[in-house]
């Protein structure tokens, strides 16, 4: 039952191992993900951060909506301003600020600074956002290579931050994931200490968010840590569609305490239980192939609440490792048709790796 535990996503930071101050924040409130960078020094650049993620929080929309996120960030720019000049933090403060509300699977972005959002999509890591600084700038003007800007001596320089320009605009765009997909935040503390390429291969292959999280963090560490890191990881695919608030982990919590409640206390709401839960269903990896049942997995109470509707011809190693992984502990969707729905998803991703996998 772990993989019902988790909530399919985690978030953390660490001051690493030459700053004494920690200004980064971050923000772990599904479907709404951020992190942010504070610029200013000791009692200045994590008062910038944690406002303007607090700011974020209190102005985001309530469904994905990437313009209204924009939004947001411009008016947690405003609050940082706004702070500075009443005294608090210090004047010269800032931030960077990247947001992703996740919503299924789409995914509405707002950004500003040097911080990043990825993607590991179908195994692949994308970067969703781009950078705001002077070695990007360079980037983009073919003067230095990407591995360069890692190691240049001006890689901190940022063209665009909060805190500064009552104006500043935040970048605003949607991006379509696909379920098993995972989303990625991060500062430059791990992006400028860990490569690309090291990145994506955690991802791929850490069981959990949590896993992953801890994983970077270690390795941007151990690359020497010269900056505060802070990570946030997402599973693409266990988030409730169109409301702030619990993940489905919790979701699913709530529904096991609610059916353990009810046999407990009276027997006839056994059958509105079972009721209930067979009008959920999950897919997982039985003997090699991608299963679909109706129900929920495991035994309450002394009663199974699930039924195998079938066994496809999927073969779970065409998929990638977070897909295998996932299907191992079994994946809980909303109804058997969302369950058939992702398996043709699977179908189709199984058919490029392996072309015998037909229907
Ligand atoms: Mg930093």
């Amino acid at each position: 039952m772990s993989a019902y535990r988790d909530p399919g996503y985690a978030g953390d930071s660490h001051v690493g191992r030459v700053r004494s101050d920690n200004e980064d924040a971050f923000l772990l409130a599904p479907p709404l993900f951020a992190v942010a960078d504070g610029l200013g020094g000791h009692q200045a650049g994590e008062v910038a951060s944690s406002l303007a993620i607090d700011t974020l929080l209190e102005n985001a929309p309530r469904t994905g909506d990437a313009k209204a996120l924009g939004r947001a960030v411009r008016r947690a720019n405003a609050a940082v301003i706004e702070a500075a000049a009443a005294g608090r933090g210090k004047s010269g403060m800032g931030t960077t600020l990247t947001a992703v509300m996740v919503e299924g699977t789409r995914l509405s972005v707002a950004h500003v600074g040097d911080s990043r959002a990825y993607l590991l999509h179908l195994g692949t890591l994308q970067q969703l956002t781009d950078d705001h600084s002077l070695v990007a700038d360079l980037v983009r003007q073919g003067r230095i290579t990407p591995e360069e800007s890692r190691v240049h001596p001006n890689r901190s320089v940022i063209t665009r931050a909060l805190g500064s320009d009552p104006d500043m605009m935040a970048d605003a765009f949607e991006a379509e994931a696909a379920i098993g997909d995972r989303l990625l935040l991060a500062t430059d503390g791990l992006t400028s200490m860990v490569a690309d390429d090291e990145i994506e291969a955690v991802l791929a292959t850490a069981p959990t968010p949590d896993a992953a999280v801890n994983e970077l963090i270690d390795r941007a560490l151990s690359a020497g840590g010269q900056d505060n890191i802070t990570v946030v990881v997402a599973d693409i695919g266990t988030h409730p569609r169109a409301s702030r608030g619990s993940g489905s982990a919790r979701r699913w919590a709530v529904r096991v305490l609610w059916v353990l409640t009810a046999l407990a206390v009276i027997g006839g709401a056994a059958l509105a239980a079972r009721s209930y839960a067979r009008s959920q269903a999950y897919v997982i990896d039985e003997a090699g192939y991608v299963a679909v049942y109706e129900g929920v997995p495991g035994v309450f109470a002394g009663f199974t609440m699930n039924e195998r509707s079938r066994v496809t011809t999927v073969p779970v190693s065409a998929l990638d490792p977070i897909t295998r992984a996932r299907l191992a502990q079994g994946i809980q969707v909303d109804g058997l048709a969302e369950a058939l729905t992702l398996v043709e998803t699977y179908r189709e991703r199984a058919a490029e790796t392996s072309p015998s996998a037909g229907p």
